[in-house]
């Protein structure tokens, strides 16, 4: 049902190579997760509206990796 969990390094890791390329990333506007631009559908919550803006995605990312060390990236976000 749920992604595995990552290591807290992976999380920082993926989250990092978003920042450098936020271009190539979106957030979901229904459950806050970053995905690949190219995806047209939230793989976590089957949402279609993103925000592609680069600053929220790198604000999000940031977000997402300074909660990892408690939490899951797409089950903990409702
Ligand atoms: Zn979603």
């Amino acid at each position: 049902m749920s992604a595995p969990e990552q290591p807290p390094s992976n999380r920082l890791k993926q989250a990092e190579k978003i920042t450098s390329h936020p271009e190539q990333y979106k957030v979901c506007e229904a459950c806050g997760s970053i995905i690949v631009a190219r995806a047209v559908t939230c793989p976590s919550c089957h949402g279609y509206l993103f925000d592609s803006d680069v600053h929220r995605v790198v604000a999000q990312a940031k977000d997402l990796a300074m909660r990892s060390a408690h939490s899951v990236l797409a089950s903990d976000l409702i």
